[in-house]
């Protein structure tokens, strides 16, 4: 998705609202966070206050991921938000701005390195996942395995 702002650079007091998608065919795999069950829907405004263009936007997407502990594959919704400083003038660009050659904006390509800022790197199932028998390797959440374990864990937890 490409956004014409144009226009919107031109004119001081300007707004123009977001609401759309970016469809799952648009999207690649996320290297190492999983890939998108959903489209990502965006919602938000860019808008030109006294010659200032500035984006604000929340995504919102469903990512399958691999949990950490106990291997196993789940959806998570994740909904973010995220607030630029756009220019069209490469010569203004700093660390925080996002140039739009010619008045245009690649949503597609922001949206999706801001997501992969946010995404957290590690993902669990559920806070209370059992993981992954370090003997036999079966998973813990569904059932003991009756490996001969020292409950590390408990252990520790009643000696303070
Ligand atoms: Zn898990
Ligand atoms: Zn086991």
């Amino acid at each position: 998705m490409i956004l014409q702002l144009k226009r919107l650079f031109e004119r001081a007091g300007d707004q123009k609202d977001i609401g759309s998608e970016i469809p799952l065919e648009e999207l690649g795999e996320f290297v190492g966070c999983g890939s998108f069950v959903t489209p990502i829907s965006l919602s938000g405004k860019v808008q030109n206050i006294a010659g200032m263009v500035s984006l604000d936007y929340s995504a919102e997407v469903t990512v399958r991921r691999r949990c950490d502990r106990c291997l196993d594959e789940f959806d998570r919704e994740y909904r973010f938000g995220f607030s630029h400083i756009l220019s069209r003038d490469e010569s203004s660009l700093n660390d925080e701005s996002v140039f739009c050659p010619g008045g245009a904006l690649n949503m597609n390509e922001l949206v999706i390195s801001d997501l992969l800022v946010e995404l957290p790197t590690k993902a669990v199932c559920r806070d209370d996942c059992k993981g992954l028998c370090p003997k036999c390797g079966k998973n813990l959440n569904n059932g003991s395995c009756g490996c001969d374990l020292p409950a590390a864990v408990g252990r520790s937890e009643t000696e303070f």
